[in-house]
C-alpha cells in the first residue's frame, strides 16, 4: 500500500480527493494511442481526421471501434461547424454518452471558432459558451488527471493552413501538456513564416536560469538542441555554472534590472549571430501588504519582474539581435490574473506581463517574431517552498489535478511556444496550473 502522508490524510479528511499520478514525458510515449473524434455538427470535418492521421494516431469513428480499444485515450471535438441551438444538446450529449470510456491521464480537445465580427451572434455566443463548458469539465475529469483545452480558430484556417492547428493540436494531446488544463490556445497569428534552420544551431537565452523553473526551461530547450545562455546574478555564479555545466550551456552573470543589461546582451548576440529565442523567467517576490510595503521593494520587483522585459526586448529588437523567425517566451503568473493579497506589487508585474504580450505581438509579427506568456499556478520551486505552510498545501491541492506542477511543466509549455508548432500563435498567455481555482 502507498505511504499516506500526515498532510495527506488531513487533506483526504477535508474531503479532499487524491491526487491522480499524472503522466508526463518521458522522452518516447507521447502522444495516446487512440483518439476518438466527435462532431457537434452532422458533418464530420474531414479535415480534423486528416490531421489526426498525420500524428499517427489510431482514429476511432464509430462505436463498434471503441469496443475494441480498451479505452479511449484521448477526445477530439470538433465544434467548428455550429448549426443550430441543438448543437448545445449534442455536445451534452456527445461528453455525457462518452465520458466512460475514456482512461485516466486522458486529453480533451475542443476545436471551436473563435469569437469574431464575421460571425453571427448564435455564433459567438455558442463560442463563448464552450469555455465555460470546457473549464468545468477539466474541473471534473481533473480527478482522474485528465486535461480539456479549447483550440480556437478563424472561419476557414484549417484548410487554409493545417499545421497552424496540427501544432497546438499534438501539444495538447501529448503527455507534454499535463499541467495545462482549461485553456485556450487561439490561432491568431497568420502572418508568421517559419524559418529553415538546416545545420544551424538555435541560441536561446534564458533569464533567471540559475534554479526552479529557469533551471527546468534551460534544461528542456537544451534537450531540444538550443545553445542555451543561462542568465542570472552575481551570488548564484556557482548554482548558474553548475546547471550549465550539466546541458554544455553558457553561463551569462547579469542583473536583468541593470541599466545597462540590454546592452551587455546586444554584445553577447553578436557572437552568437543574434539570439532565436529569449525566455525572459528572472522573477522575485517582495510581499508585504502595500500600507506596509517599503518603496524599494515595490521599485525593485517592477523592475525586475516587468520593466527589465520591456527594456532588454527594446534594446534587443532596435539593435536586431533578435533573429526573424525568433520567439520570445514570458513568464508571468496566476497571481497577475487573480490578484493576491500581499502581492500588489508582484500581480501588477505579471499582469503587466499578460498585457505586454498582446499589446507588442502585432507589432513583433511585421518582423516574423512571436512573443506569448506563460503563466504559471502553483509549481514546486524554492519560490513556493517559503510560502507559510497550510497556504503552500491549499495553493497546491486547489487544482483541477489536485496537486501542484513540477518546474519541467512549465519548460514544455515554455519549449511549445518555442517551437514551431506555435508558429501561429502570438500575444497570448497560457496558464501552467492544473486549472487552479484561484482567478480561473
Ligand atoms: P526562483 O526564485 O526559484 O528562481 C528565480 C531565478 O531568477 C533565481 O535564480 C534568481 O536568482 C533569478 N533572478 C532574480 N532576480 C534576478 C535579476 N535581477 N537578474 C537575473 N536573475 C534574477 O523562482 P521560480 O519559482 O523558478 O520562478 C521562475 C519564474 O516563474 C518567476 O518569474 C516567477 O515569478 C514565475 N512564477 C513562479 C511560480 C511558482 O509557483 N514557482 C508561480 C507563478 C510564476
Amino acid at each position: 500500500m502507498k505511504f499516506m502522508s500526515v498532510t495527506d490524510k488531513v487533506f483526504s479528511l477535508l474531503g479532499f480527493p487524491k491526487p491522480a499520478l499524472l503522466k508526463r514525458y518521458n522522452g518516447h510515449n507521447n502522444l495516446p494511442n487512440n483518439v476518438l473524434v466527435l462532431n457537434t455538427a452532422k458533418k464530420n470535418n474531414k479535415n480534423i481526421n486528416q490531421l489526426l492521421t498525420k500524428l499517427r494516431l489510431n482514429i476511432i469513428i464509430n462505436k463498434d471501434d471503441r469496443l475494441i480499444e480498451k479505452s479511449v485515450e484521448s477526445l477530439v471535438i470538433d465544434a467548428t461547424n455550429y448549426q443550430d441551438e441543438n448543437n448545445y444538446h449534442t455536445i451534452y450529449k456527445l461528453i455525457h454518452e462518452n465520458l466512460k470510456y475514456l482512461s485516466t491521464n486522458a486529453r480533451i480537445v475542443l476545436i471551436a471558432k473563435s469569437s469574431q465580427k464575421s460571425l453571427s451572434v448564435e455564433e459567438n455566443t455558442f463560442s463563448q459558451a464552450l469555455v465555460g463548458f470546457s473549464k468545468s469539465l477539466a474541473k471534473e475529469v481533473g480527478r482522474k488527471g485528465s486535461t480539456v483545452n479549447i483550440i480556437f480558430t478563424s472561419t476557414n484556417k484549417i484548410t487554409e493552413n493545417p499545421n497552424a492547428l496540427l501544432g497546438p493540436l499534438s501539444f495538447l494531446l501529448s503527455a507534454k501538456s499535463t499541467f495545462v488544463s482549461g485553456q485556450i490556445f487561439s490561432i491568431n497569428s497568420n502572418n508568421i513564416k517559419i524559418e529553415a534552420t538546416i545545420n544551424k544551431q538555435k541560441t536561446a537565452i534564458v533569464t533567471g536560469a540559475a534554479q526552479g523553473i529557469g533551471a527546468a526551461i534551460a534544461e528542456k530547450l537544451s534537450s531540444e538542441g538550443y545553445l542555451v545562455i543561462g542568465v542570472d546574478i552575481e551570488p548564484m555564479k556557482a548554482a548558474l555554472t553548475s546547471t550549465m555545466e550539466k546541458i554544455q550551456g553558457k553561463a551569462f552573470i547579469l542583473d536583468v534590472s541593470d541599466n545597462s543589461a540590454g546592452e551587455q546582451l546586444v554584445q553577447l548576440g553578436k557572437k552568437h549571430n543574434g539570439f532565436d529565442l529569449i525566455v525572459h523567467n528572472a522573477g522575485i517576490t517582495r510581499d508585504k501588504t502595500i500600507g506596509n510595503m517599503p518603496e524599494h521593494w515595490w521599485q525593485q520587483t517592477l523592475n525586475i519582474n516587468l520593466l527589465s522585459v520591456m527594456h532588454i526586448n527594446k534594446e534587443l529588437l532596435n539593435r536586431n539581435s533578435i533573429n526573424s523567425g525568433g520567439r520570445i517566451v514570458c513568464l508571468s503568473s496566476m497571481n497577475g490574473i487573480a490578484g493576491q493579497g500581499g502581492q500588489t506589487n508582484y500581480a501588477c508585474s505579471k499582469a503587466g506581463i499578460i498585457g505586454y504580450v498582446s499589446s507588442i505581438s502585432a507589432e513583433l509579427s511585421t518582423r516574423n517574431i512571436t512573443i506569448n506568456a506563460v503563466a504559471p499556478g502553483f509549481i514546486e520551486t524554492k519560490m513556493t517552498t517559503k510560502m507559510p505552510f497550510m497556504l503552500r498545501e491549499m495553493g497546491r491541492r486547489m487544482s483541477a489535478l489536485n496537486q501542484g506542477g513540477l518546474p519541467i511543466d512549465v519548460a514544455e509549455t515554455v519549449a511549445f511556444f518555442a517551437s514551431d508548432n506555435a508558429y501561429a500563435i502570438s500575444g497570448q498567455t497560457v496558464r501552467v496550473c492544473g486549472l487552479n481555482i484561484i482567478g480561473a
